[in-house]
């Protein structure tokens, strides 16, 4: 489904991402872990327009995006959560979902899609009148996760969903994020929560200082020594 074949990112003269090669397939969960500045985030905006590559091809669907403009690739079916959830404070709830159906007008469709957000959160439809910023911490990813949905994507790219969260919110966040995949969506989990995220992706790759150095099976990334003490703790 997306492909990136040799990307190289850069931010003015620092070179962030060396040759990155990657894919993911429809339907499953592949999750991109690494440490604090391995590039994770730069990968997630260089799909998604937000830091173009400036060499290398990134593909969806067989078809190219990486000249693509940001709100056309939201068009093609993909969008992110990014970190720090980065919602409209001042904006209720129920504003900023329907901000995150912008490019549709398939009323009906996005009143289904409204409806199935709150299924996924029902806290988010007893909050819809509040203002964003009034959310805890996990409501506020709650609400960046639903809006990303709004834009009904067939690619959801996720920027560390658990960062700053309790355990048990993680837990439920992760828990969502499985039923999202389950019901049809393709996800790619950026994740600094190596533990969690291998234990819900099929796939995952390992990133150090902007190049790919492991991709395997979750659970045998899961099971193995240098991943382990690297980013497991143990
Ligand atoms: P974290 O888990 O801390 O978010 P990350 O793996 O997502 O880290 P990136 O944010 O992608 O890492 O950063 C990769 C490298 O690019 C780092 O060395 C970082 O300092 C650099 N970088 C990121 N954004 C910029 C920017 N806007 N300008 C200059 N350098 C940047």
């Amino acid at each position: 489904m997306l492909k990136l074949n040799g990307v190289n990112t850069f931010y003015g003269n620092i070179h962030a991402l060396h040759d990155v090669s990657m894919h993911i397939d429809e339907g499953e969960i592949v999750t991109l872990i690494g440490a604090n500045g391995a590039g994770k985030s730069t990968t997630l905006m260089s799909i998604c327009g937000g830091t173009p590559p400036r060499s290398g091809e990134i593909t969806f669907e067989g078809q190219p995006i990486h000249k693509t403009k940001m709100d056309q690739i939201v068009r093609l079916g993909i969008s992110q959560v990014p970190e720090g959830r980065l919602i409209f404070p001042d904006l209720t709830v129920m504003e900023n979902l329907e901000l995150g159906a912008f490019l549709r007008n398939d009323k009906d469709g996005i009143k289904r899609d409204m409806e199935y957000a709150f299924s996924l959160f029902p806290i988010l439809e007893e909050r819809q009148k509040q203002a964003g910023g009034t959310l805890s911490g996990g409501e506020q990813q709650m609400l960046a996760i639903s809006r990303a949905l709004m834009a009904r994507p067939r690619l959801l790219l996720l920027d560390e969903p658990s960062l700053g969260l309790a355990p048990i919110i993680i837990q439920q966040i992760f828990e969502i994020i499985q039923k999202v995949n389950a019901s049809g969506t393709t996800v790619f989990l950026v994740e600094q929560n190596a533990n969690q995220a291998l234990k819900i992706a099929h796939r995952g790759y390992v990133m150090e200082t902007g190049h790919i150095t492991m991709e395997d099976n979750a659970a045998t990334l899961l099971a193995n020594e240098d991943v382990k003490k690297a980013y497991l703790g143990l």
